[in-house]
């Protein structure tokens, strides 16, 4: 490994296990740590076996910790970030860190791992093919009834972090601003022991956590299906059907005219339809 370099290191979100190989040998090989907490880094590295000096690097006294961190680099020492749990800068302190660094003209290298973003979304079972991620809900109602009148018609699975204390206040906004019928979908403790995904509405949901409050516990990413696109809503689901059923013995194509012809929608826009819903 090359000398002088900013490792940005992702770390577990709850189980131990899912840190990386590459993460372990980084850290044992950089000389110094930049945590957000020290004494949670510390907590992981005794768990790792490492033993490294910390350096203090969080929202507080970002800025400072920069300046400190472009030092070592061009004092020759190699230099791991890691947050609390997870990837920084992801809703996390790193920014200023990697700007700075990137500015004084050192790499800044990712060791990717745990993201609860990521791990949330590859579990969900909502489309993922485009997905938007707006970090914590804002902690007002007021500030939220915004957020959710922002996105209404928002196509992209929309993915936020929220805490334990605030979860039910914000579904209840959720479902006041968007409906309660929205489609959504709640992961809880990724990676532990109490893990679980609440998928359906968000008038479902609420009333599952509402009664049982160790649904209320713990760490939270929410995530709100998109709205259907306009295409969608203004051609019925039984014209889709019907190409669908069509394709069975006739080319896509020929489905399609077939049922424009019978239904009076457009061809082109029956044709696409049936396709998505096929695959
Ligand atoms: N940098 C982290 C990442 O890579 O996801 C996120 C840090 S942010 C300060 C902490 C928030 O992430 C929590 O309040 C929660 O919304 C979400 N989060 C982190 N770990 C989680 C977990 N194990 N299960 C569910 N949500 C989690």
């Amino acid at each position: 490994m090359a000398e002088n370099q900013l490792y940005v290191v992702a770390t577990p979100i709850g189980n131990l296990a899912d840190i990386t190989i590459r993460a372990q040998e980084v850290l044992e090989m950089v000389d110094i740590i930049a945590a957000e907490d020290t004494r949670h880094t510390k907590r992981l590295l005794n768990h790792l076996g490492i033993q490294k000096p910390l350096l203090a690097a969080h929202d507080h006294n970002e800025a400072f910790a920069a300046g400190t961190i472009v030092e070592k680099l061009q004092s020759g020492m190699n230099v791991a970030l890691v947050s609390d749990a997870g990837t920084p800068l992801i809703a996390d302190p790193g920014f200023h860190v990697a700007k700075e660094v990137a500015d004084a003209g050192f790499d800044v290298i990712p060791v990717p791992g745990a993201c609860a973003v990521i791990t949330a979304l590859c579990a969900a079972a909502l489309p993922t093919d485009r997905f938007i991620f707006d970090g914590f809900l804002p902690a007002k109602t007021s500030g939220r009834k915004q957020y959710f009148a922002s996105v209404k018609n928002e196509e992209r699975t929309l993915v936020v972090y929220e805490s334990p204390h605030r979860i039910l206040e914000s579904l209840k906004d959720l479902q006041n601003e968007l409906g309660e019928d929205k489609e959504i979908v709640v992961a809880r403790e990724l990676t532990k022991t109490f893990e679980t995904f609440l998928r359906g509405t968000v008038v479902s949901i609420l009333a599952t956590m509402e009664a049982d409050s160790n649904q209320q516990r713990g760490e939270f990413v929410v995530m709100i299906r998109g709205a259907l696109a306009k295409k969608k809503l203004d051609v019925p689901q039984d014209a889709i059907d019907l190409v669908v059923l069509l394709s069975e013995e006739l080319p896509m194509k020929k489905a399609a005219a077939l049922a424009a012809k019978h239904t009076g929608f457009k061809k082109n826009q029956l044709y696409q339809l049936a396709l998505e819903q096929k695959e």
